[in-house]
């Protein structure tokens, strides 16, 4: 039998080790243009119907954390509408394959997030088109690197708020009136949140801002039955990474976590269904390290 996410070994050895190939891409990123392919689960990702009959929208679906999580979602039995930048419709239309391949609906949702209408819109369609919306995973990030204060631009810090931060109280301002008790709301946050590199000033801030939105927001929506959480991914074998980080950083990718290595998208999609679900009930304003070891509180 081939191997897939329950199969025990060494986590350390179980996924690619740097040093990778030079490799450079432009946002917002294709996950075949990447060497070696990264796994968001196509093949590794075994459901066992944990989320059945849930109706899911995930941000960022296309690629990476947020293409792993759409197909585990669908692989545990959530309809999921996928939103995705107008550009990467091919890498979307992949995953609704995968949605659809798991029985399940897909909904495509291209749009810029960075525009408050967007947020309202994609909303509404999940809502009429899967009928509901009970999981709402904001997993959509930019990461412009900048090394000096010198070269610091209004615009760059307007961007990475715009793509990071407003769509969390825009979508979740617009999903409010359709969450019922047992509903979901997963951010994701980073170990830049908590450990800030010196050229991603304006990123950590972003990513600690969805750390403590998630606090704040799951004490205001606690007396709704509503939970708040979030992952914080270490460093993740996703397009992100080529596309924003300078070239010459991609050969030692990870090499700073404990493992050694990157994290795969799909070893971040089982916290997304763990927090999704009712497992994780007495759980909310949490976020949850998913980092290969290497400690962020
Ligand atoms: P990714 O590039 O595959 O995914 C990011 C997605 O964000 C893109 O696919 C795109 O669809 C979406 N997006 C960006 N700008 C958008 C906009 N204006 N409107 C709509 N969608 C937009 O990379 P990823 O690494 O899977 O990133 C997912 C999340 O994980 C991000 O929030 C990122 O900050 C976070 N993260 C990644 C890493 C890592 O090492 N890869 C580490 C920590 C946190
Ligand atoms: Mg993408």
């Amino acid at each position: 039998m081939a191997d897939n996410m329950y199969t025990p070994q060494n986590p350390v050895t179980q996924y690619p080790q740097p040093p990778f190939e030079h490799q450079q891409q432009s946002a917002p990123g294709d996950v075949h243009a990447m060497k070696p392919e990264p796994d968001h689960g196509e093949t590794s990702y075994v459901g066992s119907g944990r989320l059945a009959g849930r109706k899911a929208l995930v941000t960022g679906a296309d690629s990476g954390i947020g293409r792993a999580t759409a197909i585990a979602f669908a692989r545990e039995g959530a309809g999921v509408a996928l939103s995705y930048l107008a550009e990467e419709q091919s890498q979307a239309e992949e995953v609704a394959a995968l949605v659809r391949d798991a029985g399940r609906t897909a909904v495509l949702l291209p749009g810029d997030l960075q525009v408050e209408q967007t947020n309202a819109d994609i909303v509404e369609k999940t809502v009429a088109e899967l009928g509901g919306l009970d999981i709402l995973a904001i997993i959509a990030g930019v990461m412009p690197t900048v090394s000096s204060i010198d070269d610091f631009e209004t615009e760059t810090l307007d961007h990475v708020l715009k793509a990071n931060i407003y769509p969390l109280f825009w979508l979740t301002k617009a999903a409010s009136k359709h969450l019922k008790p047992g509903a979901s709301i997963i951010t994701t946050s980073s170990i830049q949140g908590f450990q800030p590199s010196p050229d991603l000033a304006e990123y950590a801030v972003s990513k600690a801002g969805i750390a403590n939105w998630t606090r704040a927001m799951a004490q205001q929506l606690a007396e709704r039955g509503i939970r708040v959480n979030g992952v914080a991914p270490g460093p993740v074998w996703t397009p992100l990474q080529p596309a924003f980080v300078p070239n010459e950083k991609i050969e030692s990718f990870g090499s700073e976590a404990a493992y050694g290595r990157p994290g795969q998208a799909v070893e971040l999609a089982p916290s997304f269904v763990f927090l999704a679900s009712q497992e994780s009930s007495y759980i909310s304003g949490e976020t949850i390290a998913v980092t290969g070891g290497t400690p962020i509180h």
